[in-house]
């Protein structure tokens, strides 16, 4: 969660994708190519403003393995440059489980690839077909085994609130990333304006998740993830996605979507140790990791406040204990004022 490293993006075009996943704004940008010039360029560009953290050459925004051979080798070389002369640290893709087989990991062994991301999006075979993803579980399976024979390593895109998803589903895709992925990321899903999803949404055969709905939802997975010790890399898409332009028309859309998370997190591991110790009506001390604190404590300050109310708290003092890992927070009652 506290990464060091930064990801240089290099968006790939679709290039005219063939799919039809129902949740897709990106498809109609078709026939754009990508210029090796102007990868360079951003490369450059990013590689001059890291200030010395580890970076790594991110190829995202498409189904990178599936761009055609000649195009994939040409920006895995010029991705190889900057790795062979020390400026970045590796590279990542992003692509499909039905885009990866024994010949296209060959190629990619040939580089210095840090992590093969997979758009998972969920494993349950019904979620999948009323998306129209394309590919199946087992290609999921399949794309992950052939990906860990060749020595890669692997993370998982899910998303949360898919049509037909239940919450059961979006946890068995978690347990599946937890036991087969390095990293997770998680995309609560949200419907963009000419979609087959925005006609679904208009036609009443879709219903799209809340922020809160969307926060619980995640907050499941993660507990998943991070209890099998699966980094997650990013919850809900980035501000640059269409979110905030007019092509967004439902779902959940929050600036600090992953901050809510987080607090939904620790509101859920705080809470059930003030109710394993029995503490309400006094004042309590809070002790969480260093540097999450602000996750702990809530998106302006919502679990103070909701710890407060829910448990009679008088007091809450929140302090650092420093060295704690990631999630270890104890509790202890306080007095206040002579009570
Ligand atoms: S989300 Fe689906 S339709 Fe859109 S670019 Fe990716 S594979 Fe193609």
């Amino acid at each position: 969660m506290t990464r060091r490293h930064i990801n240089i993006p290099v968006f790939i075009p679709h290039l005219g994708c063939p799919n039809m996943c129902v949740f897709c704004d990106q498809r109609t940008i078709t026939g754009t190519r990508t210029e090796l010039e102007t990868v360079r360029e951003t490369v450059d560009r990013c590689v001059g403003t890291s200030s010395g953290r580890e970076a790594e050459i991110a190829f995202f925004g498409g189904s990178f393995t599936g761009i055609g051979e000649e195009l994939m080798v040409s920006l895995l070389d010029l991705a190889k440059e900057y790795a062979d002369r020390g400026l970045v640290s590796g590279i990542r893709m992003s692509t499909r489980p039905d885009y990866i087989d024994p010949h296209i990991v060959s190629v990619l062994r040939r580089y210095p690839v840090s992590q093969v991301e997979l758009g998972i999006q969920s494993m349950d075979e019904d979620v999948l077909r009323a998306c129209r993803r394309g590919h199946s579980p087992r290609d999921t399976e399949r794309a992950v085994k052939l990906l860990r024979e060749g020595g890669l390593s692997v993370g998982g895109q899910m998303m949360i609130g898919l049509p037909g998803s239940r919450p059961e589903s979006e946890k068995e895709c978690a347990r599946f990333i937890a036991d087969n992925c390095d990293s997770a990321r998680i995309y609560p899903t949200v419907v963009f304006r000419d979609t087959e999803l925005a006609r679904m949404t208009e036609r009443g055969e879709y219903d799209p998740l809340s922020v809160d709905d969307a926060v619980i939802r995640s907050a499941d997975v993660l507990e998943i993830l991070t209890g099998s010790g699966t980094e997650c890399l990013r919850i809900g898409l980035c501000d640059s996605e269409n979110l905030h332009s007019s092509a967004y028309l439902a779902g959940p859309n929050h600036p600090a979507l992953g901050e809510l998370v987080y607090g939904e997190i620790y509101y859920r591991i705080i809470s059930a140790q003030l109710r394993e110790k029995g503490i309400s009506g006094c004042g309590a001390e809070i002790s969480v990791p260093d540097r999450h604190m602000s996750k702990a404590v809530g998106l302006n300050g919502s679990n103070r406040k909701r710890i407060a109310g829910e448990f009679g708290l008088k007091s809450i003092r929140f302090r650092v204990d420093p060295g704690a890992p990631p999630y270890r927070v104890s509790v202890k009652k306080i007095d206040i004022g002579g009570n």
